[in-house]
């Protein structure tokens, strides 16, 4: 069988399912149109504070060397000076949220519910709005609390 992942994952036993109708979704949102590239120091800024808020350890930012852009429970994988915006950062943060859980699930329910929270606290609360419209739309899984505690309840976070 293909490998069909970059680097070391968890889970990837379970088929990324809803990869295609993820990015569909995000191609429908106004914040996803031309983002801002950040200044170095609110991109490293903002990685830190979105590890904080889901309580995982600051990842591993890798910036060279690699072709495309990814997550791994310790690393995000950023390689390009116009990926270093916020929505890419929120989604990619929102995979090392959830590849820290035992329900990681690449852009399963437990991802789509992390990535709207993060979306709504690190973004603003009518980029929420379109990304629940949006997956509505394209009939994305998600997860609906209002809260990352019991998002990361619901995903199983390993304890550290
Ligand atoms: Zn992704």
């Amino acid at each position: 069988m293909q490998k069909s992942w970059i680097g070391n994952i968890p889970n990837t036993h379970l088929r990324d399912y809803q990869r295609k109708k993820v990015y569909e979704a995000e191609a429908d949102c106004s914040f996803w149109e031309s983002p801002k590239t950040l200044l170095e120091h609110s991109f490293r800024e903002v990685i830190n504070q979105i590890a904080e808020w889901g309580k995982i350890q600051v990842p591993k930012i890798i910036t060279e060397g690699h072709e495309l852009v990814y997550a791994t429970p310790t690393e995000i994988v950023i390689p390009y000076p116009n990926t270093k915006n916020r929505p890419t950062v929120c989604h990619e943060m929102a995979h090392v949220i959830n590849y820290n859980t035992l329900n990681a699930d690449h852009h399963g329910k437990y991802f789509c519910g992390t990535y709207l929270l993060v979306v709504k606290n690190f973004i603003s609360a009518n980029a929420h709005l379109e990304l629940v419209k949006a997956f509505e739309k394209y009939k994305v899984d998600y997860l609906t609390s209002n809260s990352i505690n019991d998002i990361l309840i619901l995903s199983n976070k390993i304890i550290d």
